[in-house]
């Protein structure tokens, strides 16, 4: 455990905390309802079973899915990677097209599969952190496998057209998966109306257990096919073997009841707070600027770039609040954000750039001491510099 005492928690984007209501549904599934969801001979395997039914049927009802869409991964990670292999190793001759924003768990396994002799194209974004669904239908060949586009950005919060960009995925024939990881329980996702093929998903970041995600394989849009990455029992109609970590499945499907219950009213609360952040810092210090898009982003996200300021000293300085400086997965990487980098943010200013992420169990208290902690230590650090 560290013993830096940091009071307000403000990276929702990297994780959340699992709602209590999670926790108590997830509990029994630990000690009386123990059994193995594959034994179907006795009640306690056909227990595990059928809870496992209802969270799938949950998990689908949130982004308009059918339940036998959902396969079980242990994350996103892994569903990212089960979408680009599984799809590839049933390609003739793979050509994928992926976003350069995309998180480490696209951008790794494309570059592996690169190396293996697949064909990449890669696009970026404009300033705003947003891929132009023009520059998507023009990187599509005849013999494009797949194109992989996220939902929304994990550090700038920006959302992408994915309704364009998956329909001229549909128009050209070709599968598109999203990466709707942060777009989750934050803005609607509906399969019945947009043609996406794969979707991937994790629980802890709308306040379910971690360790727990899914990949949604549409089973009506063009008849995919992936090739499983691990074998062995048939589980999840053979896309993912081994036994289902019920009472994490649990969770899931009560995180996504929740958010799905919630989503207005956390839309409306998020918004409030995100503007309060906003304004509260910009009114109070000049030489701020927002990153990302100015309207077409999550709810809970503000991205903040300060001038003249040294971007290690800046993290270093707050101590009563948890941000963070850019990708909580990239943060052993010294190299500036990617994506910012991609946004034609200067080297800089992407270094002094703050990811803010607000959710659930943030208050309007939390975003006044988050104010008051950065002004005071962008106005200390810059007094310093002077
Ligand atoms: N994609 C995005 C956009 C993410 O933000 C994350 C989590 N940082 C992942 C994928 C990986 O998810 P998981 O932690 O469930 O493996």
């Amino acid at each position: 455990m560290s013993d830096d005492t940091t009071d307000v928690y403000l990276d929702n984007h990297a994780t959340t905390r699992t709602d209590p209501r999670v926790v108590e549904a997830m509990l029994p599934f630990f000690t009386e309802h123990f059994g193995n969801a594959a034994s179907s001979s006795h009640s306690f395997g056909r227990d595990a079973a059928d809870a496992v039914e209802i969270a799938r049927a949950e998990v689908a009802q949130l982004v308009g899915a059918l339940p036998r869409e959902i396969v079980f991964t242990s994350g996103a990670t892994e569903a990212n990677n089960l979408a680009l292999k599984g799809l590839v190793h049933v390609s003739q001759q793979p050509h994928l097209v992926v976003s350069t924003i995309e998180h480490p768990s696209i951008l790794d396994p494309t570059l592996r599969l690169e190396r293996n002799g697949c064909r990449v194209t890669r696009i970026g974004c404009d300033n705003n952190g947003q891929i132009d669904p023009d520059h998507v239908a023009a990187a599509i060949e005849p013999d494009t496998t797949l194109v992989s586009i996220m939902w929304a950005n994990n550090e700038v919060g920006t959302i992408n057209p994915v309704d364009r960009i998956a329909r001229e995925c549909a128009r050209h024939g070709v599968v598109f998966h999203s990466d709707a990881v942060q777009a989750l329980g934050r803005v609607e996702i509906d399969c019945q109306s947009l043609p996406v093929g794969l979707l991937s998903l994790s629980a802890h970041k709308i306040h379910g257990p971690k360790g727990v995600g899914a990949l949604v394989v549409r089973r009506s849009e063009n008849r995919i096919r992936i090739a499983p990455q691990i074998e062995g029992g048939g589980h999840e109609s053979h896309l993912r073997s081994g036994t289902l970590p019920v009472p994490l499945i649990v969770g899931f499907g009560t995180a996504c009841r929740l958010a799905g219950e919630l989503i207005e009213s956390e839309t409306v609360r998020l918004d409030q707070l995100a503007r309060q952040l906003v304004d509260g810092i910009t009114s109070r210090l000049p030489g701020v600027s927002l990153n990302g898009h100015p309207e077409l982003r999550l709810p809970g996200n503000v991205h903040l770039g300060f001038d003249n300021i040294d971007g290690d000293a800046l993290m270093a300085g707050l101590k009563r609040i948890a941000v963070s400086s850019g990708s909580a997965c990239t943060t052993a990487d010294p190299e500036p954000s990617h994506v910012l980098a991609a946004m034609n943010v200067p080297e800089s200013l992407a270094r002094a750039s703050l990811r803010f992420g607000l959710g659930r169990f943030n208050n309007s208290d939390h975003i006044d001491v988050a104010v008051n902690e950065v002004v005071a230590t962008v106005q200390r650090l810059r007094n310093h510099d002077d």
